[in-house]
């Protein structure tokens, strides 16, 4: 038997609770890998999965959510593991639609996962998670398409996403100037490497002009909303945006006119779906490129009972940098 964090629907009020429970490996969803979790971790969508109509995200109760977990392989039906194996997921609906890293045990398919890269213990897979994951997705997707002279701006950046990607760009040379609506947090983004503190008034107010002066060689956007349309305007000529999420709106209210005048990229970012070389590829640049020290600075321990209250705050913006969920302690 192990502990599990289970959501239940109350069925008079339709409503979703957490409490822990006791559960068996036989219980768990059809899989080839029984993974012993170690870590999981707390993500926007957590807090929505966590939240009591499940965000839209949830279909069936009883649930087991957290979108992401490392731990080590217990048994497996599927020849690319075997016990002892060291692993990691993100992705792929684990969480929503199936049964996630909530829980000592998860069974889940071997497509899914990911060796951990060498470099990373468990912990430090989750201390970087789902979040971290994306942000290196958006580096590389930046990259890709060429990084301009100029700071690069990261939106949400006292967030998960925001965090790590501060972090990496900064380790990777470039002059990072991250958005907050947190002043407190401008000390703990310089410590991550940001070389400028951008207030969030300063950006979320509607476009006056599709064009302003071109002032950014890069953006990792976590906010999407208001704040997206403005900065595309403020883009340098050919420059890219790598949009990741939606903290504060999923509107769009833009021209045309930074990609027709300036040839400024949009770029789509979904860590859910991403294919198996790609995901190894991610995880070893993290393993490479993300500074531990600097992860470490980011991360907050939490059990499983903390959860619903963790769920609520990141769902307020209320998170700072990362949570790490110790689901043995
Ligand atoms: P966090 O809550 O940790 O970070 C989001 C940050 O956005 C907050 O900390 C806050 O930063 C800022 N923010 C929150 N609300 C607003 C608002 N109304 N206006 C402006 N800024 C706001 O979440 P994550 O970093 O885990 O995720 C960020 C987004 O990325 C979410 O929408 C999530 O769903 C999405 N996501 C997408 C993925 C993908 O595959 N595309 C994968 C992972 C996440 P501050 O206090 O510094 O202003």
């Amino acid at each position: 038997m192990f502990n599990a964090l289970v959501m239940n629907k109350d069925e008079e009020s339709g409503l979703a609770s957490a409490a822990i429970e006791q559960m068996d490996v036989d219980q768990l969803p059809a899989g080839d890998v029984v993974v012993a979790v170690e870590y999981s971790t707390v993500n926007y969508k957590d807090g929505l999965c966590l939240s009591a109509k499940g965000g839209g995200l949830v279909r069936n109760y009883p649930h087991v959510g957290g979108i992401d977990f490392a731990g080590t392989v217990e048994s497996s039906e599927d020849p690319r593991y075997k016990a002892g194996d060291k692993v990691v997921l993100t992705g792929w609906r684990v969480g929503e639609m199936h049964w996630g890293g909530y829980a000592q045990k998860a069974r889940v398919k071997a497509d899914w996962l990911v060796p951990l890269p060498a470099g990373l213990d468990t912990r430090q897979a989750m201390a970087v998670g789902t979040a971290g994951f994306t942000a290196m997705l958006s580096v590389m997707a930046l990259e890709d398409h060429g990084i301009k002279d100029g700071p690069v701006l990261v939106t949400g950046a006292a967030g998960g996403v925001g965090s790590v990607a501060t972090a990496i760009l900064a380790a990777l040379g470039h002059d990072v100037a991250g958005v907050t609506g947190r002043p407190e947090t401008g000390d703990y983004l310089k410590s991550l490497g940001a070389t400028q503190i951008v207030a969030r008034e300063e950006l979320n107010e509607a476009i006056k002009r599709p064009m302003e002066a071109e002032t950014w060689g890069g953006c990792v956007d976590a906010v999407g909303g208001e704040m997206l349309a403005r900065v595309l305007g403020q883009m340098k000529y050919g420059s890219s945006v790598a949009a990741v999420g939606l903290a504060g709106g999923a509107a769009l209210p833009t021209t045309v006119i930074p990609f027709l005048l300036r040839g400024v990229n949009l770029l789509g970012i979904d860590s859910v779906m991403q294919p198996f070389d790609n995901r190894v590829r991610a995880w070893g640049r993290i393993a490479k490129d993300l500074p531990m020290d600097k992860l470490e600075a980011m991360v907050q321990p939490a059990v499983l009972s903390d959860l619903p209250a963790l769920g609520a705050d990141i769902l307020k913006g209320q998170v700072k940098g990362r949570v790490i969920v110790d689901v043995n302690a």
